[in-house]
């Protein structure tokens, strides 16, 4: 078990210059060799803890009006996936309304046992191949769902490149998916202790490190020495770039810092921050063991932040030391 710290490996090889060729998304789907992940209402399709990827001979010859199709991407050849290198995976967002039957929220002709699972939901067990698949797949919806319309005259909007441009059939403006920068941070003291947040959104027990949007016009450390200041009254005297992590819920790109403090006492703002708690080493240990707190699942960013910070695998309630 090591800790895993953001790194620039892909799943996928988005294929950004053949993706915006004509008639490219086209020509991959005319291929049956491609497969599908489907999205309704920012749930992807699931069976067993794992993504599906159907086949495209499954899915009935039309899907329900208002499906955005998307061009994932190529399945890298070194990456170690369930799927064949070169595969090409193609994302079908459903409409919001789909005319899903309403019990089960899931199209006939789906497999048997699969269903529609938020990302939150399926996160702490997904594997990390799938987990990246779903958040590349749940980014672009979401765009596509929020951003029908054209930002300078109010039109419609019309799929292009693949699905990664809209574009207004009235002024011919181009439009991308966008992402709103985040920080999130691990607070050190100069004694080597963390800093952990409870926050009134959470269980009592639950600790994390403290995030927070950049502001328009505002440097990512900035908004980090303000997050902070504002969430639970400390000073950074100084940050180190960690890593990121793509967070499109609803569109979120989280940009990781370690950030050092002398300041000791910390002040909750008692609006997001409930409590505010210095951890040694064994102290978040020994609690995370015996259950007394719990901190984010092993995909987080946060959880990479907390354990850069202890320098190597939190071990989790149940797990053997
Ligand atoms: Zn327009």
């Amino acid at each position: 078990m090591t800790t895993s710290k953001p790194s620039a490996e892909t799943v996928l090889d988005r294929a950004c210059e053949q993706r915006t060729e004509p008639g490219y998304l086209e020509a991959v789907q005319r291929d049956p060799s491609h497969r599908v992940v489907l999205l309704h209402q920012g749930k992807a399709l699931m069976n067993g803890g794992a993504l599906s990827y159907l086949d495209p001979a499954d899915l009935p010859a039309v899907l329900p009006a208002g499906t955005v199709t998307v061009f994932l991407g190529k399945v890298n050849d070194d990456h170690d996936h369930k799927l064949p290198a070169t595969t090409s995976l193609v994302l079908q967002v459903l409409p919001y309304d789909a005319g899903l039957p309403e019990q089960a929220h899931v199209p006939a002709w789906v497999p048997a046992g699969a269903g529609f699972v938020t990302y939150r939901e399926a996160a702490a067990h997904l594997h990390p191949a799938d987990a990246e698949v779903f958040i590349q797949a749940a980014a672009v919806a979401n765009w596509h769902t929020t951003h029908p319309c054209c930002p300078r005259c109010g039109n419609l909007t019309e799929v292009a490149s693949a699905g990664w441009m809209r574009r207004c059939p009235v002024d011919a403006s181009e439009h991308f998916p966008r992402t709103d920068p985040a920080i999130i941070v691990a607070i050190v003291g100069a004694d080597q202790r963390i800093l952990l947040a409870n926050n009134f959104a959470w269980d009592l027990h639950r600790y994390s490190t403290v995030a927070g949007f950049a502001e328009a016009g505002e440097s990512a450390e900035q908004a980090a020495v303000r997050e902070i200041a504002e969430e639970v009254g400390v000073h950074l005297h100084s940050l180190e770039y960690s890593g990121s992590q793509a967070w499109p819920f609803p569109r979120s790109l989280m940009l990781g810092f370690i950030g050092y403090t002398d300041d000791v006492v910390p002040t909750p703002d008692n609006v997001e921050v409930r409590e505010a708690r210095w951890f040694s080493r064994d102290e978040l240990q020994t609690a995370v063991l015996n259950g007394d707190v719990a901190i984010s699942h092993r995909q987080s960013i946060a959880r990479s932040l907390i354990e850069q910070w202890y320098g190597g695998p939190i071990l989790d309630v149940g797990e053997q030391q």
